[in-house]
């Protein structure tokens, strides 16, 4: 394997029987982790853009291979959802997520991905606010990013899903806006509390003094339905700037820092008193 730019690499001709043994190294290597715990919880910041506050974070997980090192969920979502493991190692994640976002002050929340593997269990939300409640995390505090690609999944179920989350405070954002098909239909479809502004669009703003009439189109459309925002992949000054510019905003990014554990994250709110 060959290292090519920020954590990618590709492999040299891979051939057909290599590539499966590269999988099936994968599979083993997933379900002895979850086993032995070697899936966790890692978290990036999200910060108002006007006041530069911290508002919350969203967990992303983490594999910490001690063969491969640290492995992004692009790479073991898929297999975890294909071998059937995806909830079984979400609910773990949540788990952890939840007992350390109670430890943070009350004003911050968390943010979990769901897959639209996860909302094809009809028991999805019922065991997700057990979960809460065994937590003592107040769903006020919660909020789930779905991917447009879910709501091609079983609507009604997901809606009555989205529904009860909802009633008990837990809020729903619409992650990667603009990337899938359709988000308008689902828009209208499902009601979300925020969009969350692909980081393919943001990017366009990285030009010192350019704009991105799709970022533009993207939150008068949220403003006009009442939706907050969140602005993805906020990767530099140039970007924040820009962002400052269009009105309230939430962003996210790597200008803020990478994702980072638990401990970091404890660290870095213990220095800001928000423990
Ligand atoms: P996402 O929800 O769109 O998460 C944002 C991804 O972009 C994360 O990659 C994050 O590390 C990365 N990112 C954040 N800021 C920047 C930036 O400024 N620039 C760039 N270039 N990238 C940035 P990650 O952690 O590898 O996650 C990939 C995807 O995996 C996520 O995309 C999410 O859809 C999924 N995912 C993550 N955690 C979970 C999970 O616990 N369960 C499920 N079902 N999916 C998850
Ligand atoms: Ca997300
Ligand atoms: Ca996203
Ligand atoms: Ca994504």
């Amino acid at each position: 394997a060959k290292k090519q730019g920020r954590n990618r690499y590709f492999w040299f001709e891979p051939s057909m029987e290599s590539e499966m043994r590269f999988r099936n190294q994968l599979e083993t290597g997933i379900r002895r982790g979850l086993a032995r715990g070697e899936f966790v919880p890692f978290y990036e910041q999200q910060v108002d853009v006007e006041s530069g506050a911290l508002v919350g974070f969203e967990m992303l997980a983490r594999w910490r291979s001690p063969q491969l090192g640290v492995i992004s969920p692009d790479i073991f979502v898929p297999i975890a959802e294909e071998i059937g493991l995806i909830n079984e190692m979400s609910e773990r994640l949540m788990e952890q997520a939840f007992a350390d976002a109670r430890e943070w002050d009350d004003s911050l929340t968390l943010s979990i991905n769901i897959s639209p593997v996860q909302l094809r269990d009809p028991w999805f939300a019922q065991r997700l606010l057990k979960k809460l409640v065994a937590a003592g995390f107040p769903p006020q505090r919660l909020e789930i990013e779905i991917t447009e690609s879910c709501l091609h999944e079983n609507i009604g179920l997901v809606r009555s899903m989205i529904m009860s989350l909802r009633n008990q405070g837990v809020q729903i954002s619409l992650d990667d806006f603009g990337t899938g098909y359709s988000s308008l239909e689902q828009l209208r479809n499902l009601p979300f509390d925020r969009i969350k502004i692909d980081r393919s669009f943001v990017s366009e703003l990285r030009e010192p003094g350019s704009r991105s009439r799709i970022v533009e189109a993207i939150i008068s459309l949220g403003r006009g339905l009442d939706l907050p925002l969140t602005a993805e992949g906020v990767e530099d000054e140039q970007i924040l700037q820009a962002l400052k510019s269009m009105g309230r905003l939430k962003a996210q990014g790597y200008l803020y820092g990478l994702p980072e554990d638990a401990e970091a994250v404890r660290a870095r709110l213990k220095a800001a008193g928000k423990l």
